[in-house]
């Protein structure tokens, strides 16, 4: 009896989810290979959305998506379990040992066999090793960390709260973000937009106009990839709601309570976010012998192979792809993870049919960079620049089109309408 083909992918966000979803019906259903995605975690979060779960403007409980129920509707198998090393020569990945909250173990290290491997991991965020950052700093790398930090915000609120009415200064709150990129910009706007809801929620001890907000980038401009024109739109957006805009202001060390720049400036900082640069995962590095650069990303192909195993493929932001009409590497977006995982549907197929793949091309259809508020800025094919409700709106669509991709359009318009319903019915800010 033949075996069916074995496609393992690890790494199951915006662009590993969908891959799955597509191969499970394309190859899973009609048993022409089987299909199994790995993920650290048990539940998908949209990655994009991470600034809006941290400023509590999004519960992420009720946007997660259980990766067991969602593969048994799509014809694939899930494992839970987090990649730390590849054996190439027996075809295999290893998997950490599970552990609970409490690290009591659930489920020893294991391994699973492949015949095609792709590693679809994402990045994390680069300090670049900068003085203080690690033990000072919080992340958006994950939902947990912004889960976090939606709580730290959230105490500050709580610890004004509880001050005696007396108290002789008004309450302030100082919010530092290292890196204007988008990760960064988003966050600021949101952030305002927060500090304004707990208010009208009469969390009010701290005045929305005593929220200091920081946003500081080394850079001449905020969203330096984007064109000047979105840099000036959105930096303008941001100065009008009273967020701090610092560019050319590179950070020397975090320390507990202030932000050292290069030029000697301190900056009071109760709550720091550290948003600049990208890298991938450090086990990353010269894994298996894979050629990886020097932000740990393995580099591929015009297939999306890796260059020195072509049964082992790697997109979205773990991988480095540098196409011939491109000078540099396809940016580490969400457009590009998706476009790649709708390659890569074709390529595998391809791939275990023993037949030549057809080459990957990157379309950049431009950025979006949502200021919260019903408000966006960006940039679109052809360098037309859009803002405000227009350009929000079809920032929102960009969720929808990922949701769209995992459900299909009869869910995805259940999905939001639940959304809209949910909207009217519970407060607009996560207030526990
Ligand atoms: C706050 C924020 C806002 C952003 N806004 C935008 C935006 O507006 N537009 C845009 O294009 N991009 C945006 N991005 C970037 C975008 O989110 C990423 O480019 C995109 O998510 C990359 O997709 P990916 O599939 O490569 O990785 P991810 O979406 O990060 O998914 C990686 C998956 O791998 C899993 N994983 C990690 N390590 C392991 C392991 N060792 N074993 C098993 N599983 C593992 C993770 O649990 C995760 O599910 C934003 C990012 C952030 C943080």
């Amino acid at each position: 009896m033949n075996t069916l083909h074995h496609i393992v992918i690890v790494g199951g966000g915006a662009g590993g989810l969908g891959l799955a979803t597509q191969l499970g019906h394309k190859l899973g259903k009609r048993k022409q290979a089987k299909i199994t995605l790995v993920d650290a975690h048990l539940t998908h979060i949209w990655k994009p959305l991470l600034h809006e779960v941290a400023a509590g403007t999004l519960n992420s409980f009720e946007d997660e998506l259980n990766y067991f129920a969602h593969s048994v509707k799509h014809h694939f198998d899930f494992q839970l379990g987090r990649m730390t090393a590849i054996n190439r020569e027996q075809k295999r990945i290893m998997l950490a040992p599970l552990l609970d909250d409490m690290g009591q173990e659930v489920a020893p290290a294991r391994h699973i066999t492949y015949d095609t491997l792709v590693i679809a991991i994402g990045s994390t965020a680069n300090d670049f090793g900068t003085t203080g950052a690690r033990d000072n700093c919080m992340f958006l790398d994950s939902r947990a960390q912004a889960d976090r930090f939606q709580q730290q915000f959230l105490n500050m609120y709580l610890q004004a709260h509880a001050l005696p009415a007396n108290t002789s200064l008004p309450p302030e709150l100082n919010v530092a973000i290292i890196g204007a990129g988008a990760t960064g910009v988003e966050l600021a706007a949101e952030l305002h937009h927060a500090s304004h809801e707990f208010a009208r929620y009469g969390l009010d001890d701290i005045q929305p106009q005593h929220v200091k907000i920081t946003l500081i980038e080394a850079a001449d401009r905020v969203l330096p990839v984007l064109p000047e024109a979105v840099s000036a739109a959105a930096e303008s957006q941001l100065k009008r709601k009273g967020i701090h805009v610092l560019t050319r202001t590179k950070v020397q060390a975090i320390h507990a309570h202030h932000i050292e720049c290069a030029d000697g400036t301190r900056i009071p900082a109760d709550l720091k976010v550290w948003s600049a640069g990208i890298k991938a995962p450090d086990f990353l590095q010269g894994i298996a012998g894979l050629e990886t650069n020097r932000i740990n990303q393995l580099v591929v192909t015009k297939t999306l192979q890796t260059t020195r195993d072509s049964h082992i493929f790697a997109f979205g932001d773990c991988a480095s792809c540098t196409l011939a009409n491109m000078e540099r590497p396809v940016p580490p977006r969400a457009q590009t993870a998706h476009q790649q995982a709708n390659y890569l549907v074709k390529a595998l197929t391809a791939h275990i049919q023993g037949k030549a793949l057809p080459d990957y091309q990157y379309n950049d259809f431009g950025s979006l960079i949502s200021l919260s508020e019903g408000s966006s800025v960006g940039n679109l094919v052809g360098n037309i620049h859009v803002k405000g409700r227009i350009a929000r709106l079809m920032y929102v669509m960009l969720y929808r089109m990922h949701q769209y991709a995992l459900h299909g359009l009869f869910r995805t318009l259940l999905l939001w309408g639940k959304d809209q319903l949910s909207k009217n019915a519970s407060p607009t800010l996560k207030l526990h």
